[in-house]
């Protein structure tokens, strides 16, 4: 028996006079504070009125139609929806670490500094880069911020017009929107049918405009991109520098490094691979790191270490720079989420932490090849940490990847990302991440069987789901253009 009333606004649960709180009367004489006469309303707002339990059921019952990692698999390909660990929230939250202001003096943060400090080393470790800053806030803000490093190093031999970017068609779609904010030009550079770059398109394309490429590895098809030290060298040759797109850092987790592969700069999300959940909007951390020779282009403020300290080693630099990029936000970026990805790479270890991508890429090939029997699967061989699916098998049924995936709703899972990349058609693309055991594999295998089975045998179940949620399909495209966001409106127009 569900009694939740899922379907109601707060609005529609206020009665007029019901409150959930109230004042003492005070003893004392007021005078009112007048407001200009054109400020004031001419009516009073509408607001709901509720007794305090209809409140916090409402956002109760509400917060029960949120879906986490928490609550169930959430296999989102590119998205990297792994277990945070609840011990390295705890610690985020502990008052040392979330008390503090950036702008305090050092001499009472030396600790925050050290980690800070400490958490940039192991990163340099892990990608074999020289130096990395953790300022930037998002994968996207990371690769703004590397951009400008490279613009900032070809501007500072004169090499003014280097103005181009090149960037796979399989690419993330930060990559160009990153490029065009950072006033580059952008390159699309082809795929080929296995899904790897192709380099005989990219070598038309190189010249001396060109300022980078920017590559993601494994691609976002979950390919690993064998031919990068010959594109490195292409590019390298040509003038250009190299840029990782290292968001899904995950399967290469103390596996291989991009700093070896002959990456020049890199970003990285600790928000999808180091313990920080996302997907609700932040806050998140997209450190960047440079190859020896392109330290002295990175942001401030920085953290240098002091030799001579007798108890207190960091200070934080705000400017002397010249050739520093400047400061790319606020201070030294979201704290609680450096906090985050600190204790997760200490609690694994040098020796743990290696197992994270091997266990990633088992979990996909997994899956991968216990569907592909009824599922399309357009590059077949093995793939890393995620793959994509093209529909169906069986095209004849007329059961879209959307039926597939809000069909998986009623099964109690988060669907899989649709329709990207943009490759092929009918894209499904499926990121299980390390920590699922093979029960929950196998039982998503059963449950995708089985959508297969109603495709084929009863189609119609599968267009109209989902059957179990609040509420059904909505209209993608129209609550995109015409958002009702107010009450009001809701009420004018009759929806
Ligand atoms: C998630 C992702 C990004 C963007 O990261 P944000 O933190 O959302 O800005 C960039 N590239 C790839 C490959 C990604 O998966």
């Amino acid at each position: 028996m569900n009694n939740k009333l899922y379907g109601n606004l707060i609005f529609e649960l206020s009665k007029p006079g019901r409150k959930g709180y109230s004042l003492p009367k005070t003893d004392y004489q007021h005078t009112t504070c007048e407001l200009p006469q054109q400020l004031r309303r001419t009516e009073d707002a509408t607001l709901p009125e509720c007794d305090e339990l209809t409140v916090v059921r409402h956002y109760t019952n509400l917060s029960h139609n949120n879906f986490g990692v928490n609550d169930g698999f959430y296999p989102l390909g590119s998205c990297t929806m792994k277990y945070n660990p609840i011990i390295n929230e705890e610690l985020a939250a502990a008052t040392n670490a979330n008390k503090l202001h950036p702008a305090q003096s050092v001499h009472t943060t030396q600790g925050a500094l050290s980690l800070y400090n400490q958490l940039a080393k192991m990163l340099a470790n892990l990608t074999g880069l020289a130096e990395f800053t953790l300022n930037p806030c998002a994968g996207a803000h990371g690769e703004l911020t590397g951009l400008m490093v490279i613009r900032a190093y070809h501007q500072s031999r004169g090499d003014n017009q280097r103005v181009k970017v090149l960037i796979p068609d399989s690419a993330h779609g930060t990559n160009p929107a990153s490029a065009a904010v950072c006033g580059l030009e952008v390159i699309e550079v082809k795929s080929l049918a296995d899904g790897t770059v192709d380099v005989e398109d990219l070598k038309t394309k190189l010249g001396d405009d060109i300022a980078a490429m920017m590559m993601t590895n494994p691609n976002t098809l979950g390919i690993f991109e064998k031919r990068i030290p010959e594109i490195a060298q292409l590019v390298h040759n040509c003038g250009g520098l190299m840029y990782y797109d290292g968001a899904n850092l995950n399967p290469m987790l103390g596996v291989c490094r991009p700093g070896d592969m002959g990456f020049d700069v890199m970003h990285i999300n600790l928000h999808k691979t180091f313990s920080t959940p996302h997907g609700g909007g932040g806050p998140g951390a997209g450190p960047v790191g440079v190859r020896k020779g392109l330290e002295q282009f990175l942001p401030t403020p920085r953290i240098v270490e002091t030799k001579d300290g007798c108890g207190e080693c960091f200070e934080r630099h705000e400017g002397n720079y010249e050739q520093s990029l400047g400061s790319i936000g606020n201070y030294l970026g979201n704290f609680n989420v450096l906090v985050k990805a600190y204790a997760y790479i200490l609690s694994l270890g040098n020796e743990h932490i290696k197992e994270v991508g091997p266990l990633s890429t088992l979990n996909a090939n997994y899956i991968k090849d216990q569907l592909k029997d009824v599922y399309e699967l357009p590059i077949d061989g093995h793939c890393m940490h995620e793959f994509v699916f093209d529909g169906l098998k069986d095209k004849s049924t007329g059961v879209t990847t959307m039926d597939v995936a809000k069909r998986l709703l009623d099964y109690g899972y988060h669907a899989p990302t649709i329709y990207f990349p943009l490759l092929f058609h009918e894209s499904l693309m499926i990121e299980p991440t390390e920590n699922e055991s093979k029960d929950t594999l196998d039982q998503f295998i059963g449950v995708m069987r089985k959508i297969a089975e109603e495709a084929k045998n009863n189609p119609e179940l599968v267009k109209t789901a989902p059957h179990s949620t609040p509420i059904g399909r909505v209209d993608d495209v129209e609550a995109a253009k015409h958002p009702i966001t107010t009450y009001q409106q809701l009420i004018n127009s009759n929806i």
